[in-house]
């Protein structure tokens, strides 16, 4: 009997593609197993099993496969189950799913590129024949593409080769590899716990009359913690003090001077474990009432204000979850930005944790997939970010979803262009999981689903510690402006609360949502303002490296002293970014350290740990920020947070844009006095008068619901109507306007006119072209109670008919499902 397989290649392929196989192979093969098979003229792809059968395909000669890959499925049925739900439901192929779900070291092909692993000098134990030469030929060149050790072993399928190298870590799969920060370790010293009152200090200091250097030494601490109010650097007193080490070290010693460090340690896990903590009765009636709903539903919203200690409750369910030896998936919006999270999970459940995320090495994210195969107890508790949904869960028992409202949950770019926080859901249905959503400010969806009875819903209305939540107060730019109150963009307000905040030795953060100095340089005289050359924006204007940057394509050129159009010199700024903030708080307080958080400067390796790091060990007192500052980051000493212009947000084209208005500003505005002290939060606006202004200042989560859901069910958006969104990319004006115009038309016959489907578009989106390519959109609005099933097929089938006009072929369709 003939033995077929189907296979996933790792490519945007429509369908499955069939390769003829022995009746060994046929015996040994599973679906799971990866098999490399020969494609095209002469590629060689790393392909995965779907099923076996013995039907030959009709349309051409099944070729055979290469070779045999695994001994066992490296991918589970529950996981293809997924896949192909992902496929179908975002509109991609499964090859693409596939790709992005797994380690690259497991997708090795003809164009990987493949170097020497610096940590290993020679091979211990003996190595096989073909595996010397590609280890010797490593020596002497420092990467290789896989069609050069073809041939260098002098034979076509090196792909086992390469896998037997990989796996005693030989060779690694080029591509960036994260390292772990460590941060250096900052020491201070504080009066030992002995003196306390004046009575044991003045004896103190008599003690001390005889030792000079370390009463003069004593002198300076107290005169420094006088002026700074905030901890003091062992460093700084030795320079205040002018007294070398080992006098401060005279002074540890006889008990006067204790040292302590400020630092709260990430990533690396070393040593032992925590207690989980006790829960208040608030934390411990969520906690009961979340277990209630399990009964009922299969998914639970807890709705917690910022700081109301949701991630404790996370901790006590996940502990029970793995007591039972089940795996939990905790998932983050973006990982770069939790690595407090990390540590406190791994402080509770050590060894127990695993991160996978994209930034780590090949190595570890194969370690952590093996894990999760094997079930093995180090992969109990997963942190990860969207991508983590893809993996091979086991003994899958509890997914949380922590900050469900972010928006970049969902993927762009490339395909599968998933919502990790809606695939969770399905993953956990799949596997009879329970999935925990929580946020502080759910989005309208979710928080929707519970009105419904979807989901359930559970509250915590109190802060930890009943600290009350910041004091929010609304500052009426107009008004300020007209009174002459501001300076540079700082209301009278808000540099009356940043004096308080500092001279009491607390930290302030401020927010402005724009990176750079100013979006918009014009020139006064004729009213040129200098554009992207290739795409439709302003440059924007950075004054460190006295550049104008593109904020799409990176574009840039030096900042010209004279406009460009008419030469005059008489040039203005319009708008403001972090750069300008932090330049106006240097002029206001000269003496106060600041530090800048967006992604100019945060890029660089570490560059984001940095400057937390420096900000958690008060080396900072105002840090000013992009949203990068709004994502689970817990400081204990910021009492004031400012928001510099709060309707830049609120202006964005979106049907989102006032939902995400209030998340920003409750979000920011909860990183305000977290321990034990009410915080303040100054919010500026022109519009202090809007309803979102005042319901994000008077913390009215559910008016703002009932107001937004009204909205979109009147004007037709999610959660009630289903989003479909088609770009169309060329570089050709007119192409992308006749392409983009025959698709909506299309489908509009398709369609016909009494369905009530909505296609809206094409139009050029706000910014229509980027890097060079014309962009236009074509929204379907699908109605509630309509096959989505059956409208993804038009959609498909006219996109198949249009891909058959030659004329529109080199036009890039994009579609997005559930655009958020
Ligand atoms: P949320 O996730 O709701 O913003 P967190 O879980 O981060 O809140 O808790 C806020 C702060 O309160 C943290 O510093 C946390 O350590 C502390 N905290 C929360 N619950 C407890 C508890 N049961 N015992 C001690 N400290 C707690
Ligand atoms: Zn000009
Ligand atoms: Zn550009």
């Amino acid at each position: 009997m003939t033995c077929f397989i189907d296979v996933i290649l790792p490519i945007p392929l429509e369908k499955l593609f069939t390769y003829k196989i022995s009746e060994a192979e046929a015996d040994f093969l599973k679906p799971g197993m990866r098999v490399a098979v020969p494609f095209g003229k002469s590629k060689i792809y790393t392909a995965l099993v779907y099923q076996l059968h013995s039907n030959p395909p009709v349309v051409y000669e099944a070729k055979e496969i290469d070779q045999i890959l695994d001994e066992t499925p490296i991918i589970t049925s529950k996981q293809l189950e997924h896949w192909f739900w992902l496929s179908e439901y975002y509109m991609c192929t499964v090859g693409e799913v596939f790709r992005a779900a797994v380690p690259s070291a497991f997708l090795l092909e003809s164009e990987t590129v493949i170097s020497k692993n610096e940590c290993f000098d020679t091979p211990e134990e003996g190595l096989e024949d073909d595996e010397w030469l590609v280890f010797e030929a490593l020596q002497h060149q420092s990467i290789l593409k896989v069609h050069e050790i073809s041939s260098i072993v002098e034979r076509k399928n090196v792909l086992p080769v390469l896998k037997r190298l990989l796996e005693k870590n030989i060779i690694n799969i080029k591509e960036e590899i994260y390292e772990q920060y460590k941060p250096r370790l900052v020491k201070y010293v504080k009066l030992h716990s002995n003196y306390t009152s004046d009575e044991e200090l003045n004896k103190l200091l008599d003690q001390l009359s005889r030792a000079n250097k370390q009463k003069e030494a004593l002198l300076s601490f107290f005169s420094l913690s006088a002026t700074t109010k905030k901890p003091v650097k062992a460093k700084d007193l030795e320079e205040k003090s002018k007294v070398s080490n080992s006098v401060l070290k005279a002074l540890v010693n006889k008990n006067i001077l204790e040292e302590f460090y400020i630092q709260k340690d990430r990533i690396n896990y070393e040593g032992e474990t925590e207690e989980t903590k006790t829960l208040n009765e608030h934390q411990e009636n969520a906690l009961s009432e979340i277990k209630e709903n399990f009964k009922k539903y299969d998914t639970v919203l807890l709705h917690g204000i910022t700081s109301s200690g949701k991630t404790e409750v996370y901790v006590k369910l996940i502990e029970e979850i793995i007591s039972k030896n089940k795996q939990v998936l905790y998932l983050l919006p973006e990982i770069a930005l939790t690595t407090q999270l990390i540590s406190r999970l791994q402080n509770y459940f050590g060894e127990k944790v695993s991160v996978y995320h994209s930034k780590y090495s090949v190595n570890e994210r194969v370690e952590v997939w093996n894990n999760l195969l094997n079930n093995s107890p180090k992969a109990r508790i997963i942190i990860g970010a969207r991508s983590s949904v893809l993996l091979p869960f086991t003994n899958l028992g509890l997914i949380v979803v922590d900050e469900e409202h972010e928006v970049s949950f969902k993927q762009f770019d490339p395909a599968p262009r998933y919502h990790a926080r809606d695939a969770a859901v399905v993953l956990a249905k799949i596997h009879g999981a329970k999935v925990l959503m929580g946020s502080a400010t759910p989005s309208i969806e979710s928080y929707y689903n519970t009105n419904t009875g979807k989901y359930g819903l559970v509250e915590i209305k109190q802060r930890f510690g009943n600290v009350l939540l910041p004091d929010m107060e609304l500052v009426d730019l107009k008004e300020k402006y007209r009174k002459k109150l501001m300076k540079g963009h700082f209301s009278d307000r808000l540099t009356e609360e940043m004096e308080e905040a500092l001279s009491n030795g607390e930290q302030i953060i401020l927010f402005q949502n724009r990176r750079g100095y100013a979006p918009i340089v014009e020139c006064n005289t004729c009213g040129h303002s200098p554009q992207c050359p290739n795409c439709d924006v302003s440059l924007t204007f950075h004054q460190y490296k006295k550049q104008l940057r593109c904020h799409y394509c990176s574009y840039s050129i030096a900042l010209q002293p004279a406009c460009m159009a008419c030469g005059s010199s008489d040039l203005d700024t319009k708008g403001f970014g972090t750069e300008q903030v932090e330049e106006e708080v240097k002029q206001l307080f000269p003496d106060v350290k600041t530090a800048r958080m967006d992604s100019d400067t945060t890029r660089g390796k570490y560059g984001y740990e940095k400057v937390i790091t420096a900000f958690e060990q008060r080396e900072t007192d105002v840090l000013v920020g992009t949203q990068m500052l709004t994502k689970g980051l817990d400081f204990d000493n910021v009492s004031l947070v400012g928001i510099m212009n709060a309707d830049t947000m609120l202006n964005f084209p979106d049907f989102r844009a006032h939902e995400r208005c209030f998340q920003l500003i409750q979000q920011v505005a909860g990183r305000s006095g977290r321990a034990g002290k009410r915080g303040k939060v100054i919010i500026q606006t022109y519009n202090p008068y809007h309803q979102i202004m005042q319901q994000a200042s008077m913390n009215k989560y559910t008016d703002m619901f009932t107001d937004q859901i009204n909205e979109r069910r009147q004007y037709k958006y999610p959660p009630f109507y289903r989003l479909i969104k088609i770009s169309f990319k060329h570089k050709d004006y007119n192409k992308v306007n006749e392409a983009s115009y025959w698709f909506s038309s299309s489908l509009r016959n398709m369609f016909g006119r009494k369905s009530n489907i909505e296609i809206l578009g094409p139009e050029f989106p706000p910014v229509s072209r980027i890097r060079n390519e014309y962009i236009k959109n074509t929204l379907i609005k699908i109605p509630p109670h309509q096959s989505i099933k059956n409208i993804k097929a038009v959609v498909k089938k006219t996109g198949n008919s249009f891909n058959s006009i030659a004329q529109y072929r080199s036009v890039r369709v994009i579609i997005n499902v559930d655009n958020y």
